[in-house]
């Protein structure tokens, strides 16, 4: 939890507990998870922690750069707590969405041809490993 206190101090949020809690989460699984996600997983054991503050809590962290948001779906907001540059594939099947790694510059593009980029996305599906054995 140190850790996790000192991410939030350097991004400047101040490291309340439900904020850590949250981090914390999203830090350790690195699973991609949605709001709802997140509160049904640590709800039970945060007995004062609303939905609005998780909602809130992830677009404060999003703003400071603590996390990024990826929408892979238009209906879905995901959060990511990994902040390099990395693509994502998500499974059709089991809808887990894995990082995948990318060569230095993959991401980058040509010319933004005069317009200014300020966030780029790359997103792949499929079938995942595990759904792939079965
Ligand atoms: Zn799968
Ligand atoms: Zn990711």
């Amino acid at each position: 939890m140190e850790d996790i206190q000192a991410l939030l101090e350097k991004k400047g949020v101040r490291p309340s507990l439900h904020r850590m809690k949250i981090l914390d989460y999203l830090v350790t699984l690195r699973n991609h998870p949605t709001a709802d996600m997140i509160y049904n997983d640590i709800s039970p054991d945060i007995p004062t922690l609303s939905k609005t503050t998780v909602y809130n809590t992830l677009k404060l962290f999003a703003e400071c750069g603590v996390v990024q948001a990826i929408t892979i779906e238009d209906n879905e907001v995901r959060y990511d707590a990994t902040m390099e540059i990395h693509a994502h594939f998500k499974c059709t099947l089991c809808g887990g969405i894995h990082d995948i790694p990318v060569r230095e510059g993959v991401l980058s593009i040509k010319s933004a041809q005069g317009h200014k980029i300020i966030e780029s996305q790359l997103n792949c599906k499929g079938i995942c490993r595990d759904c792939l054995k079965k």
